[in-house]
């Protein structure tokens, strides 16, 4: 039986399952991803860190490490990306701009 929602998984590079993709294009090397609780705010991967899940800092999204499915998202992360965003883009325009 298919389920009602189409679960999402990230995915990762050929041959290298710790180089994840999240869902956003963001992986490692851009934003990256940070341990984090059940609601998908950063804590320290110490005694803290009872989830065992990671948030995409790309887009919120919360994963499973084992399973790379995406269990949820922290919305106010994600808007709080959103109008990083926004404002960096109105930055760039405003530069490219000036700069002509
Ligand atoms: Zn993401």
């Amino acid at each position: 039986m298919a389920s009602m929602t189409a679960k999402e998984h990230i995915s990762h590079e050929a041959g290298n399952e710790e180089a994840w993709v999240c869902i956003c294009k963001n992986t490692p090397s851009d934003d990256g991803f940070c341990t984090c609780d059940a609601e998908g705010n950063e804590v320290e991967p110490d005694t803290r860190w009872t989830t065992g899940l990671y948030v995409c800092f790309g887009c919120g999204r919360m994963i499973d490490p084992k399973t790379l499915e995406v269990i949820g998202r922290n919305m106010r992360l994600a808007r709080e990306i959103e109008e990083r965003e926004r404002v960096r883009s109105a930055e760039l325009n405003a530069a490219d701009k000036s700069g002509r």
